[in-house]
C-alpha cells in the first residue's frame, strides 16, 4: 500500500502546484492589467488635477474680485451707517435722558399734586363738616330767630300800646314851661337906672320841676304872688338837651302811628326860636360839638325821627317835608319854587278833605332821606319867614313857623305793628324794579295795585298798607299885647292877626276840654292847619316860653294862663277816659 499512496499525493501535489501556478499566472495578468489601468488613470488624475487647478486659481481671481467690489460698496455704506447709527444713538441717548428727566419731573410733580389734591380734600371734608355744623347752626338760629321775632312782635305791640298809655296819661296835651335866662335886651334902654334896674329885675322863678311861682311887688300895682303848675318846669339853667329829653318819647309815639304837634308859645323874645330852632341854625349846617350842643327841638326832634326810622326795614318808609307860615292869617308856602327853581313864598288855602283830615292843595312837599338835608330845606324856609322889628325885638318873628314832617310806612296787612314781616319779599321786589324800591312803591300803592307788574309785586302790593304819621314843629308867633310892643300900621295888623289865630288856638284847646262836639278848628288858617295834630288821638305838647324879668310881667302872665287852660284840657281828658295804668309787674 505505501508506494500507492506516495504516487498519488504527490500527483496531487504536482496537480496543486499547476493549479496554483495557473492562478498566479491569472493572477500576474490581472495585475498587468490592472497597473495599466492604474497608469491610465493617474494620466486622467493628473489632467484633471491640472485642469482643477486652474480652475481654482480662476474661481481665486473672481472671488477676490468680488470680495473687492463687494468691500468697496459695503465700506461707503457702512461710513453713512455708521454716522446716521452714531447719530441715531446720541440722539437716542439725549432722548433717553429727557425721557428720564422728564419722567422724573412728572414723578415729582404727580407726586406734588397728589399732596396738594389730598390736602385739597382733606380740607374740603373739613370744609363740609364745619359746613354742616354751620348748617345745624344757622338752621337753629332761624328757628329761635323766628321765635324772639315772634315775641318781638308781641312785645312791641304790648310796649307800644303801654307807651301810648303812658303818654295818654301825661295828657295827650302837655304843656312844659321854660323860663329862659335874663338877657343885656332886657335892660329898658332910655328909662332911669332905677325904672331899668326894676324892669330887669327877675320876677319868674322855678320852684321846682312842676311849679313855676311869679312874684312881683311895684309901688302902685297890687302885688303878684302866684305859682303855677305844668307837666314839667326848666329853670334858665337847663339846657336844650334836657328839654329835649322829655320830647323824644312823643317821636316814639310819632312812629308809632300817632300823629304829634310840638309848638312853642309865648311873648316875642322869650325864648320860642330859640327852643325850636336854636341860634345856630340859620347859620351853615356843619355844627361843632358845641354849636351841636345849641341845637333847638326841631333838628334834635329830625334826627330822633330818622335814627328811629333807620331801625325799620330800608324801603319801607319815607318822610316828606314842608314848610309854611302863617302870616295875617294866610299861609305862605316857603318851599315853593318858581320855573327857575327859586324859592319863594306862595300863598296856599287849608282844606278840609272827605275823611275830616285838613289839608293844604299844592303845597309842597320835599322828600328828605336824613337830617341834615332837612335843616337845609327849614333853612331855606327860614330865609323867606317874614320879620319885623319890633320894640320888642328887633328881629321877632311876627308870622307863625309850621315845619310839617309827613311819615309814611309801609305795613303788612292788617297788623300795623309789624314792618315788612316777610323781609324776602321786599329783597325780591327791591331787585325787580330799576328805580328806587322806595318810588314803586309810593306808586303802587297810591295809585292802583294793577300798576304792579310782577305777580310778586301785586302778591305783595295788595298786602301792603301806607300809615301816614305827620310830627308838626310850630314856631309861634310872639303873644305879646299890642300896646306893649308900641306898634302901628301895618305891624298893628299883623299883632292883631297874631292875637287872633293865638286866641282861636286857645278856643280849640277850650273845646276839646269841654269835649263840645264841634271844635272850632277853622275859625283860623293857623288851626286848621293844625287840626290833625290837636286833639283826638293826637299828641301836643306846649312849650310856654316865658322872659323873666318884670318888664314882662304882663306877657308872662298871659302866656302861663294860657298854658294852665290847655293843661286843664288835659286832666280833663285823662279823667273821663280812666286809661289803663300799667302795672310794675308787666
Ligand atoms: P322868640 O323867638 O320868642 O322871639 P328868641 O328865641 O329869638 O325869642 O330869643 C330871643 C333871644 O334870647 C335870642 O337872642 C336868644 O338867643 C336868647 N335866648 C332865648 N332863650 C335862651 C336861653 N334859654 N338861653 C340863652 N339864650 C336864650
Ligand atoms: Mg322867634
Amino acid at each position: 500500500m505505501r508506494p500507492r499512496r506516495g504516487l498519488d499525493s504527490s500527483s496531487v501535489w504536482a496537480q496543486r502546484v499547476r493549479q496554483l501556478e495557473q492562478r498566479l499566472r491569472t493572477k500576474e495578468e490581472r495585475i498587468v492589467v490592472l497597473e495599466t489601468e492604474n497608469a491610465v488613470l493617474h494620466l486622467k488624475l493628473a489632467e484633471y488635477q491640472g485642469l482643477a487647478g486652474r480652475c481654482t486659481s480662476e474661481v481665486l481671481q473672481l472671488y477676490a474680485a468680488h470680495g473687492q467690489q463687494m468691500k468697496f460698496q459695503r465700506s461707503s455704506a457702512v461710513t453713512q451707517l455708521h454716522v446716521a447709527i452714531k447719530r441715531l444713538k446720541q440722539d437716542l441717548k439725549s432722548l433717553h435722558s429727557f425721557a428720564l428727566e422728564l419722567s422724573k419731573d412728572f414723578q415729582r410733580q404727580s407726586k406734588t399734586c397728589l399732596y396738594q389734591v389730598l390736602a385739597a380734600v382733606q380740607g374740603i371734608q373739613l370744609q363740609n363738616e364745619a359746613m354742616q355744623m354751620f348748617q345745624i347752626k344757622a338752621f337753629d338760629l332761624e328757628q329761635s330767630l323766628q321765635e324772639v321775632t315772634e315775641r318781638y312782635e308781641k312785645e312791641k305791640q304790648k310796649r307800644k300800646a303801654l307807651h301810648n298809655s303812658l303818654i295818654e296819661l301825661r295828657g295827650n296835651i302837655r304843656v312844659h314851661c321854660r323860663i329862659r335866662p335874663l338877657l343885656p335886651f332886657d335892660d329898658a334902654a332910655g328909662h332911669s337906672q332905677d325904672r331899668q334896674r326894676s324892669f330887669s329885675e327877675k320876677v319868674a322863678y322855678a320852684a321846682d320841676d312842676e311849679t313855676i311861682l311869679v312874684k312881683c311887688s311895684r309901688p302902685g300895682h297890687a302885688s303878684v304872688n302866684k305859682t303855677f303848675q305844668f307837666e314839667r318846669v326848666y329853670n334858665d339853667l337847663e339846657s336844650q338837651d334836657a328839654i329835649f329829653a322829655d320830647v323824644a318819647p312823643l317821636l316814639t309815639s310819632l312812629l308809632d302811628g300817632y300823629n304829634v304837634c310840638i309848638m312853642a308859645y309865648g311873648q316875642t323874645g322869650s325864648g320860642k326860636t330859640y327852643t325850636m330852632l336854636g341860634p345856630q341854625l340859620e347859620g351853615n349846617l356843619a355844627f361843632t360839638t358845641e354849636e351841636e350842643s345849641e341845637l333847638g327841638i326841631i333838628p334834635r326832634a329830625t334826627q330822633e325821627v330818622f335814627r328811629l326810622l333807620s331801625e325799620k326795614p330800608p324801603g319801607s318808609y319815607w318822610v316828606e317835608v314842608s314848610v309854611v307860615e302863617v302870616y295875617n292869617n294866610e299861609i305862605f308856602d316857603l318851599l315853593a319854587k318858581d320855573s327857575c327853581g327859586k324859592v319863594f313864598g306862595i300863598k296856599r288855602d287849608v282844606v278840609t278833605t272827605r275823611e275830616g283830615k285838613s289839608d293844604v292843595p299844592l303845597l309842597t312837599h320835599e322828600t328828605v332821606e336824613n337830617a341834615s338835608e332837612f335843616l337845609h330845606l327849614v333853612n331855606k324856609g327860614l330865609h323867606l319867614r317874614v320879620t319885623h322889628p319890633t320894640l320888642v325885638h328887633a328881629h321877632s318873628s311876627r308870622s307863625h313857623l309850621v315845619v310839617t314832617l309827613n311819615i309814611t310806612t309801609v305795613v303788612f296787612g292788617d297788623n300795623f305793628g309789624i314792618l315788612w314781616e316777610d323781609e324776602q319779599t321786599s329783597q325780591r321786589i327791591n331787585k325787580e324794579a330799576s328805580f328806587t324800591f322806595t318810588q314803586k312803591m309810593r306808586d303802587n300803592i297810591s295809585t292802583s295795585s294793577s300798576r304792579a307788574s310782577s305777580p310778586v309785586q301785586l302778591e305783595a302790593t295788595e298786602k301792603m298798607k301806607q300809615v301816614k304819621t305827620r310830627l308838626q314843629l310850630v314856631d309861634l308867633a310872639g303873644s305879646e299885647c299890642v300896646g306893649m310892643s308900641g306898634v302901628t300900621g301895618a305891624a298893628l295888623r299883623e299883632t292883631s292877626f297874631i292875637n287872633r289865630s293865638l286866641s282861636a288856638l286857645a278856643d280849640v284847646l277850650g273845646a276839646i276840654a269841654e269835649q263840645r262836639a264841634h271844635i272850632p278848628y277853622r275859625n283860623s288858617k293857623l288851626t286848621h292847619l293844625l287840626q290833625d295834630s290837636v286833639g283826638g288821638d293826637a299828641k301836643l305838647l306846649v312849650m310856654l316860653c316865658i322872659s323873666p324879668g318884670q318888664k314882662y310881667l304882663t306877657e308872662s302872665m298871659q302866656s302861663l294862663g294860657f298854658g294852665t287852660r290847655a293843661r286843664q284840657v288835659q286832666r280833663g281828658q285823662v279823667k273821663k277816659k280812666n286809661f289803663p295804668v300799667p302795672s310794675k309787674g308787666k
